[in-house]
């Protein structure tokens, strides 16, 4: 069993794209409001009077998309400032990231991931929900991001049957001639159930079959610090993730537990067996101390509660999106 050491933190519910696999246009979700999202206070409290004396080390700031909460530049340095912070990345859509990307890595972030499911400006817009300069713009962040400094860049890719499918060679061939991961998510029932029941998923090996046909893949996987099996194409600069947590369950090597932005903190994505409210806990008064302690708790049930979910399956219905968990 890993140690669970890992916390996602989502910032923000809101989002400036409408994904289909996420938060599709006409399924919008009441958003919170400002005042129930943690602040930048309770977040900074709650790492290191709470999380950090637990054993977290590694932090990722996440949404909705993080990069519309206008103080994320200091939520970034409060975490990158604390000596035990041993990792802190970001996971983002990178529209709003041309400019953002300096003060970013001024603030001391050093490691991003970015989605992007298409190369193809007109599929993207489909994808995202949103016609007009989308691509162009996402690309000019991941080119600003690379410049600063960001290195490896991870993207992410949600692969949907007949949406973006044909796209794997070309996300692939990325990684030739640049330091960057590529990794391939398997589409999850969550968010959309009519795209995922009309569309299906395409499992991981049917990718690596596609890839390896073309250029061929190292056999071995390396096992990464995350969900992801890492594969390289022979020679090239980068590598290619798999994230198979639909034809493959990884409960068993699972590391991380999840904060949304209004405070309640989940062991399990799949399962909200056990969840808290933190935000709650800090405003109603009650002391870090004992929240480290119920939290302390929580993180000693995680592995019973995610394997619980295993035998139970991961197709139910899920009353929160990836966009309100943070993904
Ligand atoms: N807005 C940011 C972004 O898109 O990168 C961060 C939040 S987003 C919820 C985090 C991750 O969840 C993204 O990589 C996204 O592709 C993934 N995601 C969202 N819905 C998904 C689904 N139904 N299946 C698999 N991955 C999904
Ligand atoms: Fe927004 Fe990210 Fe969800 Fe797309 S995947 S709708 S960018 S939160």
């Amino acid at each position: 069993m890993n140690p669970i050491d890992y916390l996602r933190i989502s910032v923000i519910d809101r989002c400036n794209f409408r994904c289909q696999y996420c938060m599709p246009q006409g399924a919008e979700l009441a958003y919170g409001l400002r005042q129930d999202w943690l602040t930048r206070g309770e977040i900074l409290a709650l790492v290191e009077a709470v999380f950090m004396p637990l054993g977290f080390t590694r932090f990722r700031l996440t949404g909705g998309e993080p990069l519309l909460r206008p103080d994320l530049v200091d939520i970034v340095a409060d975490i990158a400032a604390l000596p035990q912070t041993a990792d802190l990345a970001l996971t983002t859509n990178a529209f709003l990231l041309e400019k953002l990307a300096q003060p970013l890595w001024d603030a001391g972030l050093r490691r991003l991931n970015i989605s992007l499911d298409s190369l193809d400006p007109d599929t993207f817009a489909t994808l995202i929900g949103r016609s007009g300069v989308g691509w162009h713009r996402v690309w000019a962040g991941i080119q600003a991001a690379h410049r600063v400094g960001f290195d490896p860049l991870k993207l992410n890719v949600v692969v949907i049957p007949g949406v973006n499918d044909h796209e794997v060679l070309d996300l692939a061939a990325l990684t030739l001639d640049r330091r960057w991961h590529v990794r391939f998510i398997e589409f999850m029932p969550i968010g959309n159930g009519d795209l995922f029941a009309d569309a299906g998923w395409v499992p991981s090996e049917v990718l690596r079959q596609r890839i390896g046909d073309r250029w061929g893949l190292t056999s071995g996987a390396v096992r990464g610090n995350g969900p992801a099996d890492v594969f390289q194409i022979p020679g090239a600069q980068g590598t290619l993730g798999f994230i198979s947590q639909m034809s493959e369950c990884f409960c068993d090597r699972c590391n991380r537990m999840r904060l949304s932005a209004d405070g309640w903190l989940r062991p399990c994505l799949l399962n909200e067996t056990g969840q808290l409210n933190l935000r709650d806990m800090l405003r109603g008064g009650m002391a870090l101390a004992d929240i480290r302690d119920r939290v302390g708790a929580l993180v000693t049930a995680k592995p019973e509660i995610n394997f619980k979910m295993r035998e139970s399956g991961t197709t139910g219905a899920y009353s929160r999106t990836m966009s309100q968990i943070g993904g």
